[in-house]
Parts: C-alpha cells; sequence; structure tokens
C-alpha cells in the first residue's frame, strides 16, 4: 500500500517543532532497569504481524459473534440482562476511581469511602433494611454472606439451627449457598397457584429451621401475596427470612423486603441496577440487614463518623471479610449512578414499565404461548409451550437465528423448576424495551411459530445462522 502523505495538521506540528519536542522529552526520561537475564524471551513469540484495521476489524467481528443487549433483545427469564447505561461506564473511568490502586492506604481513598457509604444507604432505603455491606461479588456471594450472617447469629444466641429450607421455584444458587454455609437444605413444595404451599411450610418449620430463603416475586414471575403471613410463621418459629433480591427490579419503589418482613437481603446490582453483568468478570452482590444483625455483616464497610465517611474494621463480630480489598468499585461505582440517575420516582417507574412490559408480551403471546399460570405476572412471565409441535427448546434455539437471545428455558431436561412443567419458557423483557422493539418481537415470535406448524424440520435444525450451530449427538 502507498504511503499516504502526512494530514496538515500534523506537517504543522513539525513545521512548529511540537512534534520533536515530544520525542526529544522522552529520549530524556531515564532509562528503565534492564530486566534479567532469566527473565529475557530466548525465542520469538510467534505473534503474527497484522495492521491496525486488521486487528480492529477482527475483534470486532469477535465482538458481534455472542450476543448482548447492545446488539438485540435479551428477553431472559430470572437472571434479567438490563441495559448497561453508558454513562455508568463514563462514571467508572474518572481517574480518581480508575487509577485508584487496590494496595493504597485506605486513608487516600476518602471518595471510594464516600460513594459507599452513600450507596449503602440508598440500598437501605430501596430495600427497607438498616445496615449493608458492598463487598459480596456477586448474587450468590452475597447469598453466602448472608447466610453466614445468619448463622453467626445463632451461634450467638447458642441457638443450634442445622436447617435453612428453600421453596422448589428458588434459583439453584440457594440451596448452594445453604449448603456452603453449613446447612441442611430442605425443599418447600409450591401450591397450584404457584405460590409457595403454606401448608407444608408451617409443617416444616421446627425448632432447628434457621431461615427460610425467598424470592419475592418468584422466579414465576408470580407475587407471593402471602408473604406476611410466611413472614410471621417463620418468625413465630424464631427462624429468619431470606431475600433473594434477583427479582427486586420488579417491586422498587413500591413495596420493600423489609416491610414485608424480610430480615437479610442481598442485591443483584446486574439485575436491578444496570451493572454489566461480567461475562465472568467482577460483579458485585451487596448484602443488606435489619439493625439487630448488622454486627455480624462481613467487613469492611463504609460508616459515617463526624460527617466523614470512612472505612470500618473495627467489627469483633463480623463474619469477616468475604472480598479481597474493597469490593469491586467501577462495578458499584456503575450501580450508585445509575441510582443517583434515577431517584427514587425514577426506579419505581423501571419497575412499573418492567411489569407493564411483562404483562404486555404476556398478552400479546398468549395464543401461541399460554402463560402457565393465567393471572397478571410482575416482571417476568413463564410461558407453555403446550401448543408447539416442537417444543420451548427448539422455538427458543430458532430465535437465535433472528436475532434474540433464547429465553430460560424450564422444564424436562432444562432447568429444575416444580411439579410436572413439560415445556415452558421464562421471558423478561425489562423496563428498557420500546414498544416497537416489543412488537418487532412478538412478530419474530408469530413467524417461529409459523415455522412450526409448516416447517417443523428447520425449526428442529436451528439454530442454523450462526457461528456455532447445533451439537448433534448420535443415537
Ligand atoms: C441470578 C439469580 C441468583 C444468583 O445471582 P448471581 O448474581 O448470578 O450469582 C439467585 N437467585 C435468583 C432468583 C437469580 O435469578
Amino acid at each position: 500500500m502507498a504511503a499516504t502523505s502526512p494530514s496538515p495538521m500534523i506537517t504543522d506540528l513539525h513545521r512548529a517543532g511540537a512534534a520533536s519536542d515530544v520525542f526529544a522529552g522522552a529520549a530524556r526520561l531515564a532509562a528503565p532497569p534492564a530486566i534479567p537475564a532469566f527473565a529475557r524471551r530466548r525465542m520469538t513469540t510467534g505473534l503474527p504481524e497484522v495492521s491496525e484495521v486488521d486487528v480492529v476489524r477482527h475483534f470486532t467481528r469477535l465482538s458481534q459473534e455472542s450476543h448482548g443487549v447492545d446488539n438485540g433483545p435479551y428477553p431472559l427469564g430470572s437472571c434479567t440482562m438490563k441495559y448497561n447505561p453508558k454513562r455508568n461506564d463514563a462514571l467508572a473511568a474518572l481517574p480518581g476511581f480508575a487509577h485508584a490502586h487496590p494496595m493504597q492506604d485506605a486513608d487516600t481513598l476518602g471518595g471510594v469511602w464516600e460513594m459507599y457509604e452513600r450507596l449503602q444507604a440508598m440500598i437501605c432505603e430501596v430495600t427497607g433494611m438498616d445496615a449493608c455491606c458492598l463487598a459480596p461479588a456477586a448474587g450468590a456471594h452475597g447469598e453466602l454472606a448472608g447466610l453466614l450472617v445468619i448463622r453467626a447469629h445463632f451461634a450467638k444466641l447458642d441457638d443450634r439451627r442445622p436447617i435453612v429450607l428453600v421453596p422448589d421455584s428458588a434459583h439453584g444458587t440457594n440451596p448452594a449457598s445453604a449448603s456452603m454455609a453449613g446447612f441442611d437444605c430442605r425443599i418447600v413444595p409450591s401450591d397450584l397457584k404457584g405460590r409457595v404451599d403454606i401448608v407444608a411450610l408451617r409443617e416444616m418449620l421446627t425448632p432447628d429451621v434457621a431461615a427460610f430463603m425467598l424470592t419475592n416475586p418468584s422466579t414465576l414471575g408470580l407475587f407471593e401475596d402471602q408473604i406476611v403471613e410466611i413472614a410471621d410463621a417463620v418468625h413465630a418459629n424464631g427462624s429468619l427470612l431470606y431475600y433473594d433480591g434477583a427479582n427486586l427490579n420488579a417491586l422498587m419503589g413500591i413495596v420493600r423486603p423489609g416491610d414485608m418482613g424480610f430480615d437479610v437481603v442481598h442485591v443483584n446490582v446486574h439485575k436491578t441496577f444496570s451493572t454489566p453483568h461480567g461475562g465472568g468478570g467482577p460483579g458485585a452482590g451487596p448484602v443488606a440487614v435489619k439493625a439487630s444483625l448488622a454486627a455480624y455483616l462481613p467487613s469492611p464497610v463504609a460508616i459515617r463518623r463526624n460527617g466523614v465517611a470512612q472505612r470500618d474494621d473495627d467489627r469483633p463480630l463480623s463474619i469477616g471479610r468475604m472480598k479481597s480489598f474493597h469490593g469491586h468499585v467501577a462495578v458499584l461505582l456503575r450501580a450508585y449512578g445509575y441510582l443517583r440517575t434515577m431517584g427514587a420516582a425514577g426506579l419505581r417507574q423501571a419497575s412499573e414499565n418492567a411489569v407493564l412490559n411483562a404483562n404486555y408480551l404476556q398478552h400479546q403471546l398468549a395464543p401461541m404461548l399460554p402463560p402457565v399460570y393465567d393471572q397478571f405476572c410482575k416482571h417476568e412471565t413463564l410461558l407453555s409451550g403446550e401448543k408447539l409441535n416442537t417444543s420451548a427448546r427448539q422455538f427458543a434455539k430458532r430465535l437465535i437465528d433472528y436475532g434474540i437471545h433464547p429465553p430460560t428455558l424450564v422444564g424436562a431436561g432444562c432447568v429444575y423448576f416444580p411439579g410436572d412443567l413439560k415445556s415452558a419458557m421464562l421471558i423478561e423483557p425489562t423496563e428498557t424495551e420500546t414498544k416497537a422493539s416489543l412488537d418487532y418481537q412478538v412478530e419474530i415470535f408469530q413467524r417461529v411459530f409459523n415455522e412450526d406448524t409448516n416447517d417443523q424440520a428447520l425449526v428442529e435444525s436451528a439454530p442454523v445462522s450462526r457461528k456455532t450451530a447445533r451439537i448433534v449427538l448420535d443415537n
């Protein structure tokens, strides 16, 4: 390729001597210390010699091979993939935060502790709790922290309670966290309306039960309307009620777990407060509790003393550290930015829109995929694949060909769910999809439904348009 002539601006800089000054400046810097001989490379690395355009095209292509909220609808039920506002990224890139070093003296991180203290307070306000620790790295990690807090509470009372109850609709992390925290887990059945079977729950509430873990609305997208009775029964037994906050985005600003009777909550900031899901990278799952449990929260937490936010390590009853250094500052900063941007009214509106969008989709899709529980849903809805010739599983795979992320599949061979549910999918449009986008999704669902009627072989072979197609298993 012929060399292009320098742009006028660069030529001017050269004329002014500016560019050569820069190089002269660099030359004056002290040479870095030599790399010791043992650490020097002895062979060439064999890296390809490629141009910038090739590299940019390569990574742009790779980035488009995986599906994300930035390139299409993501109606994944339960594990909401919200949009990630770009302004949050600008916040997280502020040099004062981005350049802070984990080994830096905590006293020099005033801004981080200030942001943490305010974020803790906002999480307490939204959840109706009294104290919060931001350290856990994900929802599941928050569950572990919350359950260790519960264990510490009963240990202090010298009350041996080795059992934790979870409903059969619980996310798999609930029983996993309970056993990691040293509890035995028992499963509470759901009733025909998809709610906790309260008669069964009462029978299972024996004096050795430490806690009942519940998410509300449930992973079936249904509000647990007997929650006050449930909380009363749990508390009358001397047990605690744990709130799995994964579905908090259906309730923000409308009703608070603390007011429903929950004692401990975790919040998945990537599901509720618009932080990235992380792709296996750093996340955050703050844990918050009622005042009577505050002393056991993990350390450190931020406190305000004489008006100054600071780190508090002096907490003798704390369960200890859940995370090295200060937790995931850049993630928590994004959650902070989101909460400040939305404000109380904005959060409520986000929840209302999430519920409205889910009900709109539930209604529009009902002729093809009737809801398993025929009632208004909250932020997500469970749709039955009973009318399909293929299956919900194949239906979801075909959606991939049209650029829609497959919803969470429920039923045989998929996620474990209550009862004899055979083939269903959980759909959660989120509050950020417009009506036009929802209508587009309905249109695509209709197209796949027609294919399911007319060309089942096509639907069975999906996805056909992706780099990674089906893995065909030999029988
Ligand atoms: C996602 C989810 C979890 C686990 O949260 P992570 O942040 O993925 O660890 C727990 N419970 C429910 C209901 C969930 O949807």
